[in-house]
């Protein structure tokens, strides 16, 4: 996966990120960066890499209100065989989260930037939008029964410590561990699916 640079100096100026030309993506992303105020170099200085969109998507559950959580299909389908294996061993793990689109990020910006908060808050617990591994559709944010979603307290979890064993075996790999280079909180319940060769 691509971090992009990494620093070998925290003194050396950020550098700034022009989108590619024929980028399409990079292109829209840099209009969105620029609308919300967020420097261009934002990914660099954060070593994040810009997180395409999914073209292909499927539902992975459908939650009581009707809302559809969407996957990309190996991802959706590594999910299931690890939800499997984890409640073949008592372990229930929810899918909080999916996919999200890049329109999806930006409203939630928006919605906190209105709220009173500042980019500097909003960006330690939400990506820019382009920049969310959930563009992707290959992110899950996971959640387990008796534990509040997406809080730190998941780390505490039986959940949590039957992922940290076996998560690898299903290509799923934690993004935001303490003290990440990203500028992001910790996520235990954030993780990615990269796929490995052999891959279920
Ligand atoms: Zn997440």
């Amino acid at each position: 996966m691509n971090f992009g640079r990494r620093p070998g100096h925290a003194s050396l100026p950020a550098p700034t990120v022009s989108a590619p030309p024929n980028d399409p993506f990079a292109e829209r992303i840099a209009t969105e960066l620029q609308a919300l105020g967020i420097a261009p170099g934002y990914g660099e200085q954060r070593q994040l890499a810009l997180q395409p969109e999914a073209s292909e998507l499927v539902t992975a559950r459908v939650l009581k209100d009707g809302r559809e959580l969407k996957l990309a299909p190996a991802t959706a389908h590594a999910w299931q065989a690890l939800t499997t294996a984890a409640a073949a061993e008592n372990i229930t793990l929810l899918l909080i989260s999916g996919f999200r689109s890049v329109a999806y990020q930006r409203s939630i910006l928006d919605r906190k930037l209105a709220e009173g908060q500042t980019l500097e808050q909003i960006l330690q617990v939400n990506a820019a939008p382009g920049f969310s591994e959930h563009h992707t559709g290959r992110a899950v944010d996971i959640g387990t029964p008796g534990c509040p979603p997406l809080t730190e307290a998941f780390e505490a979890t039986l959940a949590f410590a039957w992922l940290a064993r076996r998560a690898a075996d299903f290509g799923f790999r934690l993004s935001f561990p303490r003290g990440n280079p990203h500028g992001v909180i910790y996520e235990p319940w954030h993780w990615r699916h990269h796929g490995r060769a052999g891959a279920l």
